[in-house]
């Protein structure tokens, strides 16, 4: 009887491992969120009509649809529409998604109507103030150094997908904001062009144009998924 119990035991822990193994697949699909910058009330920065806010929320949508075909990443949203969304909430929002990556979207504007391309930013590095050294701050220390590291990384390679399928010149630069300081994960915040350049607002106006931008972002985000985030390493 004890034989024959224990056999049974093991014969539902070998299933309950089956089961397990044929359900890991799933959850290992890395979710990333995807931040359309401004909304409602706030249209960011607007030339000739032209609002910031409804080409980051086209954009996002873009590179949701062409994830979702690729099926490698869950693509989350901060917002689908054109509303109010704080800066907390999007933070807060990324805190309760159980992401991999956030890519906040934008559009820039320059006083000087030559200067265009796409800005790449992400979360520099700074050591804490904190003089007594602690092994608390020293560990928040090592934390948004890999942060900042990883981000850059990611950043480079948005950037080189970008400049060789876009074919659009990218810059990429660190920088202190808030929704990428506040995220525990790597992130980047994207500047799709000028819209004060008559160059990019033609880019970014023209259908395929912005869709071969959300196109090379996608795919370079879908080989992280592949490379970087899949076994779930990351967390
Ligand atoms: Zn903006």
């Amino acid at each position: 009887m004890l034989l024959r119990a224990s056999a049974l035991a093991f014969f539902l822990a070998f299933c309950l491992g089956v089961a397990l193994q044929a359900a890991a697949p799933e959850k290992s699909i890395p979710i990333v969120v995807f931040d359309a910058g401004h909304g409602g009330k706030d249209p960011g920065a607007v030339v000739n009509d032209l609002r910031e806010s409804d080409l980051a929320l086209e954009f996002t949508h873009l590179l949701r649809e062409a994830l979702l075909r690729g099926g490698g990443v869950t693509p989350s949203l901060t917002r689908t529409q054109n509303k109010d969304i704080s800066l907390a909430e999007r933070s807060a929002f990324v805190a309760g998604s159980q992401a991999v990556f956030l890519l906040s979207a934008h559009a820039d504007i320059s006083p000087d109507p030559s200067v265009s391309g796409v800005r790449i930013y992400y979360p520099h590095y700074q050591r804490s103030k904190d003089a007594s050294r602690s092994l608390k701050t020293l560990k928040a220390d090592l934390t948004r150094y890999e942060k900042s590291y990883q981000s850059r990384q990611i950043a480079r390679q948005i950037a080189s997908s970008v400049e060789l399928k876009a074919g659009v010149p990218v810059k990429v630069v660190p920088a202190d904001f808030y929704l990428l300081r506040q995220a525990s994960v790597p992130g980047v915040l994207i500047e799709l062009g000028f819209i004060s350049s008559e160059a990019d607002r033609l880019r970014l106006t023209e259908d395929a144009a912005l869709s071969d931008l959300a196109g090379a972002v996608s795919s370079a985000i879908a080989d992280m998924a592949e490379s970087r985030w899949k076994t779930g390493a990351h967390r």
